[in-house]
């Protein structure tokens, strides 16, 4: 192994030509709010002994960097909810400085940035992505059901005053927040933070019907084309987003629509589970195990093997679909368990 202080392994590389560079890492399945979308209010957890140790997830997001892996996000779950995740989030940052690692974020509900934004920061964390569906306290605590408003708008001026950058990740709910694009676009201009709306999408049971929560995102941006002048941009952040720019705030708008149009032939990522389980596509359920490799030898080859293995096997696509014939849950597991 040569190539750089933590040397190099070659360019993992997916059957349709796709090269790797994104690794999504759930730290953890277990979240202190309940979002209707995501979870149900009596969520059955992994059990705690089954979680790859902070020291096993660096040593297999370490490898992911060795073979090429550039941008890495801790997500969940809630991710800042793990215990001593900064350790591990500090240990990563050693791979920015000329590591071979250009990004390192995280995707976080906001509940505790409060306390940890100064240190993500420390540890070479630039950008977070904040989920935050509503400006509405009592809409929040309909959506999150164990969320509390303030906690999340503290941690977002926290966030500010540490110097990240904040992506906010609305996901549109029909008959819930669909009344709230103009007030959030204008909220995140005057904040300058980025937005980004999802559409809601067929994962996990969570004792609700989908359809009822649904809205095509194609609606959304007519709505909001009706108030908002949006020009197009070929900004990227590596992930399935399209932005373009609001003229009137001068901020970036991103729309990430995973059922009215598909972006599976630019995908360049992967997602691990807390467990060590490797999902090569997040709206499939074909997986690669890489604990017991990993917990298999000290040496990390066997684990590269699999990683490469598991990869050989990527699909070149999701199928979500929402539709009353085959159910409203394509996807078995939650966005918890393989992040979001
Ligand atoms: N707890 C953190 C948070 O909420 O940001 C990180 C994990 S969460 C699973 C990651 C993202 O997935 C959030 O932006 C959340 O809104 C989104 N999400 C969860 N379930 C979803 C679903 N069924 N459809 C679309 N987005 C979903
Ligand atoms: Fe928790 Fe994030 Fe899921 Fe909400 S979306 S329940 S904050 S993991």
């Amino acid at each position: 192994m040569d190539g750089g202080p933590w040397g190099s392994a070659a360019p993992i590389v997916d059957p349709f030509g796709r090269e790797i560079t994104y690794l999504r890492v759930s730290v953890t399945d277990r979240c202190d709010f309940r979002c209707v979308y995501c979870m149900s209010e009596d969520m059955t957890f992994l059990p705690k002994r089954d979680l790859l140790t902070l020291e096993e997830l660096d040593r297999v997001c370490s490898a992911f960097v060795r073979m090429g892996v550039r941008k890495l996000r801790l997500t969940g779950g809630e991710p800042l909810m793990r215990r001593n995740v900064m350790q591990l989030i500090h240990s990563l940052g050693r791979h920015l400085d000329g590591g071979g690692l250009e990004e390192l974020t995280i995707t976080t509900n906001g509940s505790q940035l409060s306390r940890f934004s100064e240190g993500l920061y420390a540890a070479g964390v630039r950008r977070v992505n904040v989920s935050l569906d509503t400006l509405n306290p009592e809409k929040f605590k309909d959506i999150t059901r164990w969320g509390q408003f303030a906690q999340v708008m503290a941690g977002l001026d926290a966030a500010q005053v540490a110097g990240l950058m904040v992506k906010v990740n609305m996901v549109a709910l029909r008959g819930v927040n669909d009344d709230e694009f103009d007030a959030m676009i204008a909220w995140c201009g005057e904040r300058g933070f980025d937005l980004v709306i999802i559409e809601v999408m067929p994962m996990g049971d969570i004792g609700e019907d989908r359809l009822d929560q649904y809205i095509p995102l194609s609606m959304v941006r007519q709505k909001i084309e009706c108030n908002w002048t949006l020009t197009e941009t070929d900004y990227a952040t590596g992930g399935p987003a399209r932005y373009s720019i609001v003229e009137e705030t001068g901020g970036r708008i991103g729309f990430i629509t995973p059922l009215t149009h598909n972006f599976c032939e630019s995908c360049n990522r992967v997602r691990l589970t807390c467990t060590g389980t490797l999902y090569m596509c997040l709206g499939q359920e074909d997986a690669a195990d890489l604990r017991a490799p990993l917990r298999g030898e000290a040496g990390d080859a066997r684990l590269e093997e699999a990683v490469r293995e598991a990869i050989s096997r990527k699909p070149k696509g999701h199928d979500f679909v929402i539709d009353r014939r085959r159910g409203a849950v394509s996807v078995p597991r939650h966005m918890s368990v393989t992040g979001g």
